[in-house]
């Protein structure tokens, strides 16, 4: 075993770069020291189903031999990384946070995964989360919650919660998660770390394990703002093999991050500041202050369909997830639960396989489909999303960015609101809009409540502006001094 890395869980990806570059550590030590902290810390909080050592010494190596050739590792060269666990990864693992795929071994790797290896990062491991995504507090895995590393009685927040917490606890520098309606903008906000959910269509969703695709997305957490958008202009781009992914180029957005933010028109939406915690409240009208210093210039504006974003939400993301999970039926990918027949086979595997929500999503999704009700409801969610883009188009025509904040209250207890799903679904009011109109929105640490609890402030831009959006959340960094 090689020398322990001092510090490594508060590397930013900079000081890995330069650690490499001056001999300080090789990437193989690295990714050993990274490994040994995140299995010991693992634990706590729960935040890792698995953790991938050969795969990263491998990739280690491949970096270390990279430099002493004198070649470019590439920018992520030797960070060690999560990977959420419904992120697919060629020979390990990943089970979706599912019973029904706890031994399912992909024979294939996902684009984004493909691309950070290919700049030279280190997989150690994947990451807990709720049962197919859906959820927001990771109580929803067959493999147990994941718990907040910064209060360990309460939750990361969901779905992406592992993600959160091993960037927050610092197992690993940067993750990559997955977003349909709030999971890495909500509990990158209750673990205080940053979060982005990038355009839609802006990173590949080949290899991510479909929710509810129309709103999926792969992104980002990272402990600093420029770590996130280091890590997601690695794995933005066209891809092949996602025919919606865009074709439009993707710029440094790390290179562009300097860019003045004086005189940036910033939109606060009145209907994101009514239902607040206040201690939240405070906290972002606090982050808004600090915006008004660097020059920028709030003012109120009106997004009215948000009021109809939760129902829209969970009629759409529900029939989505309704079709997407027909494919776990007992023949391919998943466990089987012996049935004499077909369909008492289908029915033994997917009733002891899925977990209560995802049973929940998939009757609702199965009713808002079903004939008769498809125009009354489907249709109709449809329009309404229609309405939710809408706003946000004509808002756009006004102002540069949009800021709100991202979750009404901090990270809750765990069981605290297990009993009541509506209450759950309510909470995403603030995130799930972003997803519906496929526009780019983050979460970026805004201070902490008096019982040391992070909030995030959110930040939305139009399509494909992630440079604006990421130029404004790293002044905001800058001037507020939240991260870490
Ligand atoms: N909390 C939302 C849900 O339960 C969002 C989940 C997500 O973004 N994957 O559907």
């Amino acid at each position: 075993m090689s020398a322990r890395v001092a510090g490594v869980a508060s590397l930013t990806m900079d000081q890995v770069r330069q650690g490499l570059a001056s001999h300080e550590f090789s990437a193989v030590e690295l990714a050993q020291s990274a490994l040994e902290f995140a299995q010991q810390e693992n634990p706590k909080t729960n935040a890792y189903l698995q953790f991938s050592p050969e795969r990263a010494l491998a990739a280690a190596e491949r970096v270390d031999k990279k430099l002493a050739a004198g070649e470019d590792p590439g920018p992520l060269a030797g960070v060690p990384v999560a990977v959420k666990d419904v992120i697919v990864t060629k020979g390990v693992r990943t089970t979706c946070g599912s019973r029904l795929l706890e031994r399912y071994i992909p024979p294939y790797d996902a684009t984004a995964v493909t691309r950070l290896e290919q700049a030279g990062g280190i997989i150690i491991g994947k990451t807990n989360c709720d049962e197919f995504a859906m959820g927001s507090s990771n109580e929803n895995s067959a493999y147990g919650p994941v718990r907040n590393p910064l209060a360990l009685d309460r939750v990361p927040g969901g779905s992406s919660g592992g993600s959160a917490a091993a960037v927050a606890q610092g197992t690993a520098v940067v993750a990559l998660g997955s977003d349909t309606g709030g999971s890495v903008r909500q509990p990158a906000s209750f673990c205080g770390v940053v979060g982005v959910t990038p355009t839609y269509g802006r990173v590949s969703r080949y290899g991510l394990v479909a929710f509810a695709s129309s709103l999926d997305h792969i992104g980002p957490f990272g402990r600093t703002v420029r770590d996130a958008a280091l890590l997601l202009e690695t794995i933005a781009g066209r891809d092949e093999m996602d025919s919606t992914s865009a074709f439009a180029p993707v710029s440094s957005y790390v290179a562009q991050l300097d860019a003045k933010v004086a005189g940036m028109k910033i939109g606060l939406p009145r209907e994101y500041f009514e239902g607040l915690s206040s201690e939240s409240g405070d906290l972002i009208h606090k982050g808004i202050d600090v915006l008004r210093k660097l020059g920028c210039e709030p003012r109120e504006i009106s997004l009215p369909a948000t009021k109809y974003a939760v129902p829209c939400y969970y009629i759409i993301a529900t029939a989505e997830a309704s079709s997407n999970l027909a494919r776990y039926d007992g023949v391919r990918y998943t466990m089987r639960c012996d049935g004499e027949t077909l369909s008492a086979m289908y029915r033994a595997t997917r009733g002891a396989g899925f977990g209560a929500e995802c049973k929940r999503r998939i009757m609702l999704g199965t009713y808002v489909l079903s004939h008769g009700y498809y125009d009354a409801y489907y249709l109709k969610a449809q329009k309404v999303r229609a309405l939710i883009a809408e706003d946000f188009r004509r808002a756009f025509a006004e102002v540069d960015a949009i800021v709100t904040p991202v979750s009404p209250f901090p990270a809750f207890k765990l069981g605290e609101k297990l009993d009541d799903p509506l209450e759950m679904y309510l909470s995403d009011i603030y995130t799930i809009t972003g997803d519906l109109a496929g526009i780019p929105c983050m979460s970026v640490p805004c201070g902490k409540t008096a019982a040391g609890l992070p909030v995030g402030m959110q930040i939305l831009t139009k399509h494909f502006d992630e440079t604006g959006m990421f130029r404004l959340a790293d002044a905001f960094e800058k001037a507020g001094g939240f991260a870490g």
